[in-house]
């Protein structure tokens, strides 16, 4: 991998630009290089000076985010996906702003459970409003990435292929997909089938326990994921632990991921435990493969 990064709301809400600079402090200290955050709205926030702690402290930033129900560029109403492209064009500005180097989460969609099915319209307009997204990610020197989640919190992209569909149908080769081990175990037949067949496209990805809380205390076939990963060269991309407790609650995040009940209460023993647990087990993968390779 190249850097091992970690969502932010392990430490805050993301509410203050005092908790945003204390999540920062919190990341480098426990080794991370790369900081997740959720969309942040500029009139908040001092982008240039967190841009500048990030520099100083060596960590990269990445930020996510989901659409609203009133500006989904999966729509079929016109001035509804329009509102949504608008939002995009923005997010990635702020992006730029911050010194971020990508944007990733569900930009092709409302982030939340629908009570519709996804037409052919919807997904042809998301994908029209994530190509004019990526014309501007180009501008600014943004990495645009999709992360295909599972069916309650998107109705377009649930699956590897799916998402490997949709990218061709955007027409653009500078869009790539953001995978996540939580939403894969719900979705895919085979998750490390998922990632293989993602190869090169697979940019961004997420290691999350099946119940978001401590690595390796759940369900997730992790020594699978890692042979994955190792197997599509995954050597020069990152990797972003992530975990939600209502311990640190940002409102709309927690309510749409579900997140009711406390999986951790100290989360600095929960982000040692995750940089130890992902470093030592994709350095074994990686010294694996090489075995095998001169075997
Ligand atoms: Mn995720």
């Amino acid at each position: 991998m190249r850097r091992l990064g970690i969502h932010s709301f392990v430490w805050t809400g993301g509410q203050t630009q005092e908790g945003l600079e204390m999540a920062l402090d919190k990341s480098a200290e426990h080794g991370y290089r790369m900081i997740e955050f959720a969309y942040l709205r500029p009139e908040l926030f001092d982008l240039d000076r967190l841009a500048r702690k990030a520099q100083d402290l060596d960590i990269d930033i990445v930020v996510t985010m989901g659409l609203p129900a009133d500006a989904d560029v999966s729509s079929q109403d016109a001035s509804v996906v329009q509102k949504g492209t608008a939002i995009l064009a923005d997010a990635v500005k702020v992006v730029r702003d911050i010194g971020g180097i990508r944007l990733g989460g569900i930009p092709y969609s409302m982030h939340g459970k629908y009570d519709s099915m996804p037409t052919r319209e919807g997904w042809m307009n998301s994908a029209g409003a994530i190509a004019a997204t990526a014309d501007v990610a180009k501008d600014c020197g943004v990495e645009l990435v999709l992360e295909v989640v599972n069916r309650f919190e998107s109705n377009l992209l649930n699956t590897t292929a799916q998402g490997l569909k949709f990218i061709e149908d955007t027409g653009r080769d500078d869009v790539y997909l953001h995978l996540d081990t939580f939403h894969m175990n719900i979705e895919e037949a085979s998750p490390a089938d998922a990632i293989r067949l993602a190869g090169d496209k697979c940019r961004y990805f997420h290691f999350n326990e099946n119940y978001r809380g401590f690595l390796g205390t759940g369900t997730i076939d992790f020594p699978s994921i890692f042979a994955a990963l190792v197997d599509i060269g995954y050597d020069d991309r990152d990797i972003v632990f992530e975990s939600f407790s209502s311990a640190i609650v940002d409102e709309a995040l927690s309510r749409v991921c579900g997140i009711w009940r406390d999986t951790w209460d100290d989360n600095n023993p929960l982000a040692a435990h995750a940089h130890q647990f992902i470093t030592q087990r994709w350095a074994e993968a990686v010294m694996r493969r090489d075995v095998n390779e001169t075997a």
